[in-house]
């Protein structure tokens, strides 16, 4: 990992893809229409005439990471680390994704840490580029790797870790209904790649009891 560059970003208002036009509105409704037939249903039916217009309304919120730069996110926010020099984790930060090959949904949590070099960032900061790459058809290992390669190359801090812990739809509700299963990835640079004992304090820090309702105001 030499030569970490924060991936490109179209503008918010564009697609993902330079190369792809984007559909009107009305005409992803019509998708979703078309889809209603495909599941033999009648989309002209009182409960379905408005579903293509909640479901492309949903998809704007589902998918709304594509209108998000994060790295815009993190250049906002840096402020002077004040002598702070240990890890900084943010953990059990909901992850709410969808699996690129199927489109259902990637539920799970996040564990995001770093180790400051001279500067520090608004933890909720961490929080939204979670959000701002969950929110976009994924697979758990790219997005595993977009947050920390996004978080080293624009904070710059000594070492980043990210985990991921998360159940697949895709393999819980079709497919081999396997329920109960998570999986889990992880991404380390920097000190958390090549010190054991960061690491190891890292993964002592993920693992400590949850006091539930002792920190929530
Ligand atoms: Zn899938």
């Amino acid at each position: 990992m030499n030569s970490i560059v924060p991936p490109k970003q179209p503008p918010a208002d564009a697609p993902a893809e330079a190369s792809v036009t984007r559909p009107t509105r009305s005409e992803a409704e019509a998708a979703v229409s078309v889809l209603l037939r495909w599941v033999c249903d009648d989309p002209t039916r009182e409960g379905l005439s408005d579903t293509p217009k909640r479901v492309v309304q949903a998809y704007e919120e589902l998918f709304g990471g594509y209108a998000v730069d994060p790295v815009v996110l993190l250049e906002r926010t840096f402020e002077e680390v004040a002598g702070y020099d240990e890890i900084v984790l943010l953990r059990d930060i909901r992850v709410e994704s969808h699996c690129e090959h199927h489109m259902v949904p990637i539920i799970g949590r996040a564990h995001v840490a770093y180790l400051p070099g001279t500067r520090v960032v608004g933890i909720s900061k961490l929080a939204r580029v979670v959000d701002a790459y969950a929110k976009r058809l994924q697979i758990q290992e790219r997005l595993t790797a977009q947050i920390a390669d996004t978080i080293q190359a624009v904070l710059q801090p000594r070492g980043v870790a990210v985990v991921i812990e998360a159940g697949h739809q895709c393999m819980t509700t079709r497919g081999v209904h396997k329920t109960g299963v998570s999986m889990v990835t992880s991404r380390m640079l920097g000190a958390f790649r090549d010190q054991s004992d960061t690491r190891r304090e890292l993964m002592a820090m993920i693992q400590a009891p949850r006091h539930s309702g002792m920190f929530e105001s």
